[in-house]
C-alpha cells in the first residue's frame, strides 16, 4: 500500500472506528509482528517485518508501531550520534513542521514542543511556513522534513526558517534529492506530469544535490553525515535503511 492510500486509509479509519478499537487493532498488529529481525530506533522496538509503504510500495518500510519510515529512522540515528559527539545540543524550544506523528512523539517528549501546518488539523497551530509569525530567533531547533518540495517560492521558505531559528541552533530540513541539479518547472501544474517529473502529485520540483548550496545561500551552515558513517551495513538491514543514504544537517 502507498503512502496517499495508507494516510486515506488511516484518515477513513480514525472517522469510522472509535479510539479504543484502532489502540486494539494496532497493538494486535505489534504483537503479531512481533519479532527481532528488523529493529526500529524512533520506538526502540523489534519486528519479524516492517510494513510496506511508498508510493512504488516499499517492502520493510513502514514500522508497525510509531510509523517511522526509512527516512525518519536514519535521522533519529544521525541526531543520536551529533548528540552523543556535542555536534548538536539537545533541548530547548522545538519547532517541526507538518510533524510527522512518530518523531512528534519523540521530541515533544524532550523538547519545548510546538508544531504547525498549513492544514491546522495537523498540527498544534495552522500557518504558512513562508509567512510564520513568530518573532526572530524564537527556536533552538526546527524540523522541517520533506516539505519545501511542496512549496513554490521555497527560498522564501528557507529564509523564514533561518529567521526563526536562534544562532547557535540546528535544523532538520530534509528532501527528497535525484541526481545533481534541482528539476523545477512552476509552469507544470498538472498532478499527473508532476509525478512524472518530480515523483508526488503534489510536488514542484525535484532537489538535486545542489540543494545544499540553496541552504548555504540563505546563510545555513551544512553538515552531510553519510549512513556509512553512522552503522554498521548490518545495522543498516536491521533497520531496513537501503532507500536512504544521508542526512543533511543545517545549523545557524
Ligand atoms: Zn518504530
Amino acid at each position: 500500500m502507498n503512502e496517499v492510500a495508507f494516510d486515506s486509509l488511516k484518515g477513513f479509519l480514525s472517522k469510522i472506528l472509535p479510539q479504543s478499537l484502532r489502540t486494539a487493532i494496532k497493538k494486535a498488529r505489534i504483537f503479531l509482528l512481533r519479532g527481532s529481525h528488523f529493529y526500529c530506533p524512533v520506538c526502540e522496538r523489534s519486528f519479524c517485518k516492517f510494513l510496506e509503504s511508498g508510493v512504488n510500495s516499499r517492502r520493510n518500510s513502514r514500522c508497525p508501531c510509531c510509523g517511522s519510515l526509512e527516512r525518519h529512522r536514519l535521522l533519529w540515528v544521525a541526531l543520536r550520534y551529533l548528540q552523543d559527539k556535542g555536534v548538536i545540543k539537545w533541548g530547548g524550544r522545538l519547532l517541526h513542521i507538518a510533524p510527522e506523528s512518530c518523531l512528534a512523539e519523540r521530541f515533544g517528549q524532550e523538547y519545548d514542543y510546538l508544531s504547525i501546518d498549513l492544514d491546522g488539523k495537523k498540527a498544534m497551530m495552522a500557518m504558512d511556513i513562508t509567512t510564520m509569525t513568530f518573532k526572530d530567533e524564537s527556536f533552538d531547533v526546527i524540523v522541517c522534513n520533506h516539505v519545501l518540495e511542496h512549496i513554490p517560492d521555497d527560498e522564501k521558505a528557507m529564509k523564514e526558517l533561518y529567521r526563526v531559528l536562534k544562532h547557535g541552533g540546528w535544523a532538520s530540513i530534509q528532501v527528497p534529492i535525484k541526481g545533481k541539479v534541482t528539476q523545477e518547472d512552476l509552469s507544470v501544474t498538472d498532478p499527473k506530469e508532476r509525478r512524472r517529473l518530480y515523483g508526488q502529485e503534489d510536488h514542484v520540483r525535484y532537489y538535486g544535490l545542489d540543494y545544499v548550496n540553496q541552504l548555504k545561500d540563505v546563510g545555513f551552515d551544512t553538515l552531510l553525515i553519510q549512513k556509512s558513517d553512522l552503522l554498521e551495513i548490518d545495522d543498516q538491514a536491521r533497520m531496513s535503511l537501503s532507500v536512504e543514504n544521508e542526512v543533511i544537517l543545517c545549523r545557524k
